[in-house]
């Protein structure tokens, strides 16, 4: 009876410790993929594109003329009207 007592013991003991390692390595595995998460989203700020208004993050700027846009079209947008006051003046 005790011999049996023991093995139950020891099995529920293993299955705590296989339950406990599990949990913690999904939480690492969870505060691992928040924190990549913070690095790739917060430290961005957000900026405002001179073209339309919109606030992006930094990280995602269409860099052109010394300024950053929120996307390509902002951009090519802003290059036209300038190409185009250029011609007028
Ligand atoms: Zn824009």
């Amino acid at each position: 009876m005790g011999r049996i007592l023991f093995w139950v013991i020891l099995a529920v003991v293993i299955y705590a410790a296989f339950v406990f390692a599990r949990k913690s390595r999904s939480a690492r595995i969870a505060r691992e993929e928040r924190g990549g998460a913070r690095e790739s989203k917060f430290p961005a700020p957000m900026i405002e594109c001179p073209e339309c208004g919109t606030y992006f993050p930094e990280d995602e700027a269409v860099l052109g003329d010394g300024k950053a846009y929120c996307s390509e079209r902002c951009r090519k947008k802003a290059r036209a009207r300038k190409e185009r006051q250029n011609g007028n003046a």
